[in-house]
């Protein structure tokens, strides 16, 4: 007798390293569609461009869409990373993330905010 049953099978395939799942629309995804999002415990979160960035995470759409949505209610990454964001951190990676959208989705330079 082995103390390993066919359940552990199972639960290596919902936890499959490759798929993770946007915190915004809940779509299981490629690692490499998503962005990483991390932080250290008391640390502010951090988009973690490398994916390894130690601490809790979580992930969102590289899509102008989800991000956006996370732009407008960013304690969602609070409540997925399980750790508490104060207000400052919140709105330095609200900026992180309007940085990704006006960089990599920007269509116009219609507004230049100083
Ligand atoms: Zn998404």
């Amino acid at each position: 007798m082995t103390a390993n049953t066919h359940k552990e099978g199972i639960h290596q395939k919902l936890t499959a390293p490759q798929n993770r799942k946007c915190i915004v629309c809940r779509s299981v995804k490629p690692r490499s569609q998503l962005l990483r999002i991390a932080t250290h415990v008391g640390a502010e979160p951090l988009i973690d461009w490398i994916g390894t960035q130690q601490g809790r995470g979580c992930y969102v759409c590289h899509l102008r869409p989800c991000l956006n949505k996370l732009v407008a209610a960013p304690l969602m990454v609070e409540r997925h990373l399980k750790a508490k964001v104060d207000l400052q951190s919140t709105s330095d990676l609200k900026k992180q993330i309007q940085n990704v959208l006006e960089k990599e989705f920007s269509e116009t330079h219609a507004s230049v905010e100083a």
